[in-house]
C-alpha cells in the first residue's frame, strides 16, 4: 500500500495504482500515475464511447490496461484508488476498498501531489465556472499566469502533467471544485478558497444538507496557513457556516460598502475608492454576474492584480456559453440560452436579470425539484409565458399553469416554435429549463447547442 500520510513521502514507482472512472478527469489521472512510473489499471462500469475511446487511447499510447462494462476483482490488487468525481463514497465498490484498507484519493487530491503552484479553489452551489473564468482572465498579468482547471472539463491532472513536462513558476491553479470532488481529500490545500453561494442543490447525493456544507468546508479546513477565504458574505448560510471557521476571511458583497470592491448607485468602485466603471457598461446580465465579478476580482486584488486590469477585465467579459448567453435577436425579440440553469436557485437569477417580457422555456428530465418555489418569483419578475417541455413538462405545467400564460408541449424543438409564435417585438425567449437535460440530450451543453441551431433556423424564415 502506498502510505498517504505525508505528502512528501508518496512515490508511486511500481506501485499498483487503480483507476476507477475513465472520464475525462480519470483518464488524465491514469496518464499522471503512469508518469510518475505506477502500474496503473483503470476500470469502468459503464462502456459507454466515451469511456471506450479513453480504455483505447490508454492501451495505445501509455500501454495501460483497462476494464469496460464491467468491475473485476483486479480492481481490490492495488496500493492505492484515484476515484473519479462521478463515484459516489457510498458506492459498493468503494465500501469494499475501503475495508480491504487500500488507501482512495479523489483526482484533484492526488493531481495536488505534483504540483508546488498555488492552488485557488472555488466552490459553491452556482457561479464557479462564471468566476473561474472571469479570474482567470484577470490573472493573466506579467508575473501571474492563471491557469484554470476543474470540473469544466479541463482535468487538473492533464493540467499538472502539463506543467511537470513546461515547467512555469508564475502558474497559478484557478480550480473549480464541486463537493462531489472533495470527498476523497486529504492534503489538498488551496491558497485561496472562494466560496460563491451555498442552495439546497445536488441533495440527492449529499444525505443532508449539513454533509453538503460540511463538504464545501472542507476547502476551508483544508487552506494554506497564510491562505485567505473569499466568501458571499449575501448568503446567509455561508456567512454562517463560515463564522465558525478560524481562518483569514475577506468578504465581497453586491449590497454592502465596506468591502474592496462595492456598488455606489450604478458605480463600481474599487480598493482604491475611485469608480471604476458603470454598471451599464458591463455585457453580461443579472446582479449574479456582478458578484461573480466582485469574487474574482477581490481574490484577484488580493494577489496582486492591479484596480486597472481587473476593472478591463469587467468592462470586457462577455459570459460563457450556455449561461445568459445572447444568441439573437428576431423581430426585435431576443433569444437567450441559459441551458446551464439547471436548478431552481439559477431559473430563479435568470429572470430576475431582465426587465423586458420574458417568454420562459423551462424542461427536461426532473430531479425532483419543486417548481412551486419559483411563483413568489414569477409573479415579481417580467415572465409573461410559460412554455413547459419535455420529461418535467406535466409537472411544471400542473404547478405553474396558473401563475401566468402556459402551454405545455413535447420537446424543446415545439418549444422554442411555440415561443417564436407567442413572443411580441421587445421580448425575451428564454432558454433556462430548471432542469437536468438527459431525458432529450446528453449534457446541458448539447443542449444549448441545439436550441442555438433552432434558433438559427428560425432566422431563416
Ligand atoms: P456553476 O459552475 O457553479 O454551475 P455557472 O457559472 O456555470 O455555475 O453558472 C450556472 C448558472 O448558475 C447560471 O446560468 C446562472 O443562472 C446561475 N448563477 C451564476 N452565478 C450565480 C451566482 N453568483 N449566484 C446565483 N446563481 C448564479
Amino acid at each position: 500500500m502506498i502510505d498517504i500520510k505525508i505528502r512528501e513521502n508518496i512515490n508511486l514507482r511500481d506501485k499498483r495504482v487503480t483507476v476507477i472512472g475513465l472520464g475525462i478527469s480519470g483518464v488524465e489521472a491514469a496518464k499522471l500515475a503512469n508518469y510518475h512510473g505506477a502500474r496503473v489499471f483503470a476500470s469502468d462500469l459503464n462502456s459507454n464511447e466515451m469511456v471506450n475511446a479513453h480504455a483505447m487511447d490508454l492501451m495505445h499510447t501509455y500501454h495501460i490496461a483497462s476494464e469496460t462494462g464491467l468491475q473485476s476483482e483486479k480492481v481490490y490488487d492495488s496500493d492505492l484508488w484515484v476515484l473519479s468525481p462521478g463515484v459516489s463514497k457510498d458506492n459498493e465498490i468503494v465500501l469494499k476498498a475501503i475495508e480491504k484498507g487500500i488507501p482512495i484519493v479523489g483526482e484533484i487530491e492526488f493531481a495536488s501531489w505534483f504540483t508546488e503552484s498555488p492552488i485557488i479553489a472555488i466552490t459553491g452551489s452556482n457561479g464557479k465556472t462564471t468566476t473561474s473564468y472571469i479570474l482567470s482572465e484577470m490573472c493573466q498579468a506579467e508575473n501571474i499566469n492563471g491557469v484554470m482547471a476543474g470540473n469544466m472539463g479541463l482535468p487538473f491532472s492533464e493540467r499538472v502533467l502539463n506543467e511537470i513536462l513546461n515547467p512555469d513558476e508564475n502558474r497559478i491553479y484557478i480550480l473549480e471544485v464541486s463537493s462531489f470532488q472533495m470527498e476523497f481529500t486529504k492534503h489538498f490545500s488551496p491558497a485561496f478558497s472562494i466560496y460563491t453561494n451555498i442552495s439546497p442543490d445536488h441533495l440527492d447525493r449529499h444525505n443532508s444538507m449539513k454533509e453538503y456544507i460540511d463538504m464545501k468546508l472542507r476547502l476551508a479546513n483544508n487552506l494554506k496557513k497564510d491562505g485567505s477565504i473569499i466568501f458571499n458574505d449575501d448568503d446567509s448560510i455561508l456567512q454562517k457556516a463560515l463564522s465558525k471557521i478560524n481562518k483569514k476571511t475577506k468578504a465581497f458583497s453586491i449590497t454592502r460598502k465596506d468591502v474592496l470592491f462595492y456598488l455606489d448607485n450604478e458605480k463600481i468602485v474599487g480598493p482604491s475608492k475611485k469608480s471604476l466603471l458603470d454598471i451599464n457598461e458591463l455585457r453580461i446580465q443579472g446582479k449574479h454576474n456582478i458578484a461573480n465579478l466582485f469574487a474574482a476580482a477581490t481574490c484577484s486584488h488580493l494577489i496582486g492584480i492591479t484596480e486597472e486590469q481587473i476593472s478591463n477585465v469587467m468592462k470586457d467579459f462577455k459570459g460563457v456559453e450556455h449561461r445568459l448567453e445572447h444568441v439573437e435577436f428576431i423581430n426585435n425579440v431576443e433569444y437567450i440560452n441559459d441551458s446551464k440553469a439547471t436548478n431552481i436557485q439559477s431559473v430563479i437569477v435568470a429572470i430576475e436579470s431582465y426587465r423586458k417580457p420574458i417568454v420562459l422555456i423551462l424542461g427536461g428530465y426532473n430531479k425532483g425539484a419543486d417548481f412551486r418555489l419559483l411563483l413568489p418569483h414569477i409573479k415579481s419578475s417580467h415572465v409573461r409565458d410559460i412554455i413547459s417541455y419535455g420529461d418535467a413538462g406535466g409537472q411544471i405545467n400542473t404547478e405553474l399553469g396558473d401563475a401566468v400564460r402556459s402551454v405545455q408541449v413535447t420537446n424543446l424543438s415545439s418549444a422554442v416554435k411555440k415561443a417564436h409564435s407567442l413572443a411580441a417585438p421587445g421580448d425575451i425567449v428564454l432558454l433556462s429549463p430548471g432542469c437536468a437535460s438527459y431525458d432529450e440530450f446528453e449534457n446541458f451543453e448539447v443542449r444549448g447547442v441545439f436550441f442555438k441551431s433552432i434558433v438559427k433556423e428560425l432566422v431563416k424564415l
